[in-house]
């Protein structure tokens, strides 16, 4: 078990990380939520289905907490809209929940960013305390505060900053996930590594060679050593006014991709095209060689992940960056890795994006 602390002030909380006992995770949790009003658990509607712990898990906290009450929510994605929102606010209205109420959410990305969203706007902000249930929310999505629902104008555009009391990451919910989550997942930790941690990127290269199914045990070092990184590059810039900004590395195009798919590709699999895609760029513009463009595709193709942009990019994808939130008028902050581990941000004109990534994929051809 790791416990990885988040120093925010008032705001800090820790990150544990393990494989837990039931009665052990509904003892941290109702710890936590010891002094708080009530426990309004919010979980991915398919969820039960796949793993019987949450519904053991809920019955433990019941037997903890004087008042407990749980709302399935719409499963993944779909649960990020306004109307979802409205029907939880609505729910936690309903149920008696006041302002001492705390929110957990049990799911993958999707239901931790609703939950956080939903603790940080009913009767102006209620605490939350997160359990995700898959790779890519344990390394990534439930780890910083952010959270948010979409728009049709795209992606994540309304949102909060909300720091959560405590996140657990139980590896125990991995085992009923699917391999193509699991890859997903791990396209977050090959970018950790590319941005800020060179001896994980190693690791994952070296591992991945000997055999690319990954253990439990691998899993929980990645999980760790990515986390490590979120943490430390959130509790530079909570609020990415700037150093967060590197977090970012390979989502806008990422972001483009996803959209331009209408969500067929999985979150993770358009960030390994959108690093690919920010690589190739970087290399272009002679920021960072080809050589890492390589070895990151190498990864990225054992870990089951797509590299090949043909087919993703091309201009009616490309315009989705037009919304995209790292825009600054018409100009992107494009995240580059021109070594292994180091970042470096530039403002890159949005036309000049476009025509450089175009003009990158028909050379190709
Ligand atoms: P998701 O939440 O949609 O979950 C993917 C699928 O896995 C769903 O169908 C869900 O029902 C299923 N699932 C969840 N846990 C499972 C388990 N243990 N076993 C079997 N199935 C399980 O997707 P995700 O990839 O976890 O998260 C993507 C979301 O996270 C996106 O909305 C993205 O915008 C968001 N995100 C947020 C941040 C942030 O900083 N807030 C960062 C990265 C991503």
């Amino acid at each position: 078990m790791q416990r990885l602390p988040v120093s925010l002030g008032d705001r800090s909380h820790e990150v544990v990380i393990g494989h837990f006992e039931i009665d052990a995770l509904a003892d941290a949790i109702a710890a936590l939520a010891a002094k708080n009003s009530g426990l309004a658990i919010l979980v991915d509607g398919a969820l039960p289905k796949h793993s019987p712990r949450v519904e053991t898990l809920v019955a433990a906290l019941r037997t903890r907490l004087p008042k407990v009450e749980a709302l399935a929510l719409t499963s993944g994605e779909r649960c990020k809209t306004f109307s979802e929102l409205e029907k939880t606010c609505e729910w936690l209205a309903q149920s008696g929940f006041d302002r001492g109420a705390i929110v957990l959410g049990i799911g993958g990305g999707a239901t931790t960013d609703h939950s956080g969203f939903a603790a940080a706007v009913y009767l102006r902000g209620v605490d939350s305390v997160l359990l995700p249930t898959t790779l890519l929310a344990m390394v990534d999505a439930s780890v910083g505060g952010k959270t948010a629902v979409d728009l049709n104008a795209g992606k994540n555009l309304v949102g909060a900053f909300h720091q959560p009391r405590g996140v657990f990451c139980d590896l125990n919910f991995l085992d009923t996930l699917p391999a193509r989550e699991i890859a997903a997942g791990m396209a977050e930790v090959v970018k950790a590594g590319l941005i800020a941690d060179a001896p994980l990127f190693e690791r994952i290269e070296a591992e991945t060679l000997v055999n690319p199914e990954l253990s439990r045990a691998q899993l929980e070092r990645f999980i760790a050593d990515s986390v490590r990184v979120k943490i430390a590059v959130v509790c530079s810039d909570e609020r990415e006014s700037a150093g967060r900004a590197i977090l970012n590395f390979g989502h806008t195009v990422g972001h483009a991709i996803e959209t331009g798919s209408d969500y067929g590709l999985l979150h993770g699999e358009a960030v390994s095209l959108g690093l690919i895609a920010a690589l190739k760029l970087g290399q272009a513009m002679g920021i960072n060689d080809a050589s890492l463009v390589a070895r990151t595709a190498a990864v990225l193709l054992r870990l089951g992940l797509p590299t090949d942009l043909e087919n993703h990019v091309d201009e009616e994808v490309l315009s989705h960056i037009d919304v995209d939130k790292k825009r600054r008028s018409n100009a992107i902050r494009f995240v580059f890795v021109p070594r292994l581990g180091e970042t470096l941000i530039r403002d890159i004109e949005l036309p000049q994006l476009k025509q450089q990534v175009l003009a990158m994929e028909r050379s190709r051809r």
